[in-house]
C-alpha cells in the first residue's frame, strides 16, 4: 500500500470577499519509501498541499490516507508523520536533547530509558551528541537543521513531511544538507514529501517530482520523465536550467504544418490526433540541445548573438533570430564574440510540441 494518498483533495479558503482555491482535485499516491517532491512557483499550493497532510488545515473536500488510513479527522499528533519547518521551529527554552524528546513524549508511551537510547541513537547518526547539552540559541542555523531533523527522525513515523527545509543555510550548506538528507534517506527508507520551490533541487533530490501550478497537478513523474517529456508547456518551461525555449506558430489542420516567417514545422500523425482543428502550436527546445552547425543543412538557422555568458564548460548565448530572442548552450571550447552571426540547428528530434498557446 501506499505510504500515503491524496485522493480527489481540494481546499478552498474564504479570503474577504470570495474564495481562494489553494488546491484542487488532487490525486497523488507516495509509495513506501519513496523521496516525493512537490515543486512549483510560488503559491501554487505546496504548502497547502502538505499542511492538509500534517493536519494543519482542513480538508474541504477529497480524503487523505496515512498507511491507508483516512486522516482526513485525526489531530496532527495522532496522524504517523513527522514535519520538519523552514524556521525549524525548535523550543528555545529546551536543551537539545529535550527538544528531541518532547514530541516523542508526547506521541508515544515509550518508557524513559527507551526514549533516551533513541535520541541518542538520532543524536549520533545526525553527529549532534556534543550539542545535546546545549540550547538553540548557541547553535548555528545548519546545527538548528540537524536537530530539527533529529526531534523528526526520533519519532520514527510513516512519512517525514519537509516545507522547505534548507531555504535559511547559504548556499554552500544548502548543497551539503542535500547530500546527507538522501543520504539519512537511504538510511532510513522513510517515505518522504519534500517541498521546495527550487527546480534544481527537485531534480537532484526527488525519486519522483509532482510539479504543480495553480492548486493543480501537472505531472507526477521522475526527474529525467519530466525533464524528457515535460505533460505540457508549464511543466517544460519550469523544469530544466536555463528554461526551454518556445516559439508559437500558426498551424493549419488541413495540411498539417505549422509557420511562423521562416520556421516551418511539419506534425506527426500522432501530434496531428493531438491538436485536432487548433489554429496554432507551440514549439520547444532546451538551451542545451540547440547545436552550433559549420554549414547550411537542413533546420539550421542564423542568428546574432546579443550576449555571450561564459559558464565554464559551457557558453550560455542569448541571439536573436528575426526579432525572437532564444537561448542556446554551446561548448565553452568555441570563441564566440558579441555581435557575430552564427548558424544554429535545432535538431527535429530534439523538439517538444506543445497544443496550448
Ligand atoms: P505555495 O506553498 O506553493 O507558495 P500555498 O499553499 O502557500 O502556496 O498557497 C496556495 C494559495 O492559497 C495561494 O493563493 C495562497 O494565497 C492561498 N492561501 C494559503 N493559505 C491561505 C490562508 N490561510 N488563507 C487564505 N488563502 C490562503
Amino acid at each position: 500500500r501506499p505510504a500515503v494518498e491524496y485522493d480527489g483533495v481540494t481546499k478552498t479558503f474564504d479570503s474577504d470577499g470570495g474564495e481562494v482555491v489553494a488546491v484542487e482535485d488532487l490525486d497523488i499516491q507516495v509509495r513506501d519509501g519513496e523521496f516525493l517532491v512537490l515543486v512549483g512557483p510560488s503559491g501554487c499550493g505546496k504548502s497547502t498541499t502538505l499542511r492538509l497532510l500534517a493536519g494543519l488545515e482542513t480538508i474541504t473536500d477529497g480524503e487523505v490516507r496515512v498507511g491507508g488510513e483516512v486522516v482526513n479527522e485525526a489531530k496532527p499528533k495522532d496522524r504517523d508523520i513527522a514535519m520538519v519547518f523552514q524556521n525549524y521551529a525548535l523550543y528555545p527554552h529546551k536543551t537539545v536533547a529535550e527538544n528531541m524528546r518532547f514530541g516523542l513524549e508526547m506521541t508515544s508511551d515509550l518508557p524513559d530509558d527507551a526514549i533516551d537510547a533513541r535520541v541518542n541513537e538520532t543524536a549520533e547518526m545526525l553527529s549532534i551528541t556534543e550539542l545535546l547539552d546545549r540550547r538553540p540559541d548557541a547553535l548555528s542555523g545548519g546545527q538548528k537543521q540537524r536537530v530539527a531533523l533529529g526531534r523528526a527522525i526520533v519519532r520514527e513515523p510513516e512519512v517525514f513531511l519537509m516545507d522547505e527545509p534548507l531555504s535559511n543555510l547559504d548556499a554552500k550548506l544548502r548543497t551539503e544538507m542535500r547530500t546527507e538528507l538522501q543520504q539519512l534517506h537511504e538510511q532510513l527508507g522513510v517515505a518522504t514529501v519534500y517541498v521546495t520551490h527550487d527546480q534544481t533541487e527537485a531534480m537532484t533530490m526527488g525519486d519522483r517530482i509532482a510539479v504543480l501550478n495553480d492548486g493543480a497537478l501537472q505531472q507526477l513523474g521522475t526527474p529525467l520523465e519530466c525533464y524528457h517529456e515535460p505533460a505540457n508547456r508549464f511543466v517544460a518551461g519550469f523544469i530544466g536550467s536555463p528554461s526551454m525555449n518556445f516559439v508559437e506558430l500558426e498551424y493549419t489542420p488541413r495540411t498539417g504544418v505549422g509557420r511562423r516567417g521562416d520556421i516551418t514545422y511539419e506534425v506527426t500523425d500522432e501530434q496531428s490526433t493531438q491538436l485536432g482543428d487548433r489554429g496554432h502550436v507551440t514549439l520547444g527546445i532546451r538551451p542545451e540541445d540547440i547545436e552550433l552547425a559549420t554549414e547550411t543543412g537542413p533546420a539550421t538557422v542564423v542568428a546574432s548573438v546579443d550576449v555571450v555568458e561564459p559558464m565554464g564548460r559551457e557558453n550560455l548565448l542569448h541571439v536573436s533570430i528575426d526579432d525572437r530572442e532564444v537561448v542556446a548552450s554551446v561548448s565553452g571550447e568555441y570563441d564566440i564574440s558579441i555581435g557575430q552571426d552564427i548558424r544554429l540547428r535545432f535538431p527535429r528530434d530534439r523538439i517538444h510540441m506543445f497544443d496550448s498557446g
